[in-house]
């Protein structure tokens, strides 16, 4: 860790906040390169742009993202989640504290590494 941290705003949590964003963007940034490369802007007309635009940017979003995508923008939105609440790093089914490593390799994950393994046996609800 560098001496000389970010002022007051940096919190233990930033490091997990800068790779979730990342991952974000990388996630949003294939699929801004479909679209680009699909078709142009949709034009029609200025009413109701902002509305619009989010809409069907959020509808073609779903359209284009593999579900695995899908699921793990919804992942990272809740860890953006927890991250503001302050539960990040806490497992949300035992409660337990999710290990740091675990955390470094997949800082978007809500289970803790027991509970991750029920979830993928289909033993969690
Ligand atoms: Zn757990």
């Amino acid at each position: 860790m560098p001496a000389r941290a970010k002022a007051a705003k940096s919190s233990p949590y930033q490091p997990f906040v800068d790779a979730l964003h990342r991952k974000q963007h990388e996630l949003l940034d294939s699929y801004e390169r479909d679209k680009a490369a699909g078709n142009a802007l949709p034009d029609d007309g200025i009413q109701d742009l902002a509305d619009k635009a989010a809409s069907a940017y959020f509808k073609e979003l779903n359209f284009s993202l593999s579900d695995g995508e899908r699921n793990l923008l919804m992942l990272i939105d809740e860890a953006f989640n927890r991250i503001r609440e302050g539960s990040f790093g806490t497992c949300t089914n035992c409660g337990n504290q999710i290990g740091e490593k675990r955390l470094s390799a997949v800082p978007w994950t809500p289970y803790c590494i027991d509970c991750q393994e029920l979830q993928e046996k289909g033993l969690l609800a």
